[in-house]
């Protein structure tokens, strides 16, 4: 079995090496479970010692989950792709009457989902665009939807986008809000929406929707309410490394406050179709695995890192998991944002090809839920 090198290498070789890099002084606050500064992000993003940084990333990840590496069967459905806002980076959304906008009813999204049965999955992942029409009920039928095509399937749906949207148009108290999600069948949010948490990029490139403070505060009523959800960082495009970095210490803020956050997953940028297409690169391996890497050492308060594979191509992902990472995420079935925008990975993966891909890079390849129960342990 191939093995990447980072799984068997010894600790005092490991601490030399990041000694040799000049960074002894964050491994040591690493290794004390000391929290990690913002000057700390700044190097662990500026150095040019990769290596290092994953090395101290991998030793995280090692101490908290051992050789597992998660997956989950999952669906995706985007059950619309008309969209009130135009940020740069998105190649997903239409505006209504475009050819390529569509909009799914409830029974579509019912019918996607029993399409699926003769698949053991366990979580539909549900978001969409902002449509201008859509009413409070549409969010609850969707959901519903989904339950009825699957009852006991896991929805985990709606970014803080589409959460603050729907507390908008509601008429309703937030409490009976997210009483109403929950009672439709909604068991946690995806997270996404994030961007990078800060206002210049805000302004710079999804300025018409929600900025950062406003997710975070979206983000800590999901929390409140008892909802689980993940956060992601949109990497790659305008933003600076101290940035990235201000992003990650907000979420560690809000994670101290409620704590209800499971991953944080790193989102490289595919600028195809997008307006940054002309700006903007296909992010490198190298920025990919850093990007896992820094996130598990700066957030010491999320349990998982998830190298989200759409995105960050198979290999990229696969190797992640001796950055930090220990989650793949799922099958997925059916994705569409990233590939309106030029990904050139597959639509969908089997648990297999998941499993292989994790057993190959030498870890243990476990089915989780969507908040982590392990489903049973993959067959060797
Ligand atoms: S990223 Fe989301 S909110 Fe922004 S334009 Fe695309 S679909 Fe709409």
């Amino acid at each position: 079995m191939k093995s990447f090198a980072y799984a068997s290498l010894d600790d005092s070789l490991a601490t030399k090496l990041i000694a040799r890099a000049g960074l002894a002084d964050i491994d040591a606050k690493v290794k004390n479970g000391e929290r990690l500064s913002f000057e700390d992000g700044v190097r662990l993003y500026e150095t040019p010692q990769l290596a290092a940084v994953g090395l101290m990333a991998h030793r995280v990840r090692t101490q908290r989950h051992g050789r597992k590496a998660y997956f989950n069967v999952n669906q995706h459905v985007n059950y619309t792709n008309i969209c009130i806002y135009s940020c740069k980076f998105c190649a997903f959304a239409a505006k209504e009457g475009e050819e390529r906008g569509y909009l799914m009813t409830p029974e579509v999204v019912e019918q996607k989902v029993r399409e699926q049965l003769h698949r053991p999955v366990t979580e539909v992942h549900m978001v969409a665009g902002i449509h201008p029409k859509m009413g409070y009920d549409y969010y609850l039928d969707v959901v519903r939807a989904a339950k009825r095509g699957r009852p006991e399937i896991h929805v985990k749906a709606f970014t803080m986008v589409e959460i603050d949207h729907i507390l908008k148009i509601s008429g309703k108290s937030e409490d009976e809000v997210f009483a109403d999600l929950r009672e439709a069948g909604l068991g946690s949010c995806p997270g996404g929406g994030a961007e990078v948490l800060v206002d210049r990029v805000h302004k710079a490139v999804f300025r018409e929707k929600q900025g950062p403070q406003s997710w975070l505060d979206t983000a800590r009523k999901v929390q409140r309410h008892g909802f689980k959800m993940n956060a992601t960082m949109l990497y790659g495009h305008i933003e600076r490394v101290e940035e990235r970095v201000t992003h990650l210490m907000r979420l560690r803020e809000l994670q101290d406050e409620c704590g209800g956050f499971m991953a944080y997953i790193p989102l490289a940028f595919w600028p195809y179709h997008t307006d940054l297409e002309n700006f903007g690169h296909v992010t490198t391996g190298h920025l990919d695995e850093r990007s896992i890497a820094v996130g598990r050492l700066m957030l010491d308060n999320f349990p998982h890192i998830k190298a989200y594979w759409v995105m960050l191509t198979q290999e990229s992902a696969q190797t992640a998991l001796s950055f930090g990472a220990n989650d793949l995420d799922g099958t997925v079935t059916e994705e569409k944002i990233t590939h309106d925008a030029g990904t050139t990975e597959p639509q969908a993966l089997t648990p297999d090809a998941l499993q292989h891909l994790i057993r190959q890079a030498g870890y243990e390849p476990i089915q989780r839920t969507t908040v982590y129960e392990e489903v049973s342990a993959a067959p060797a």
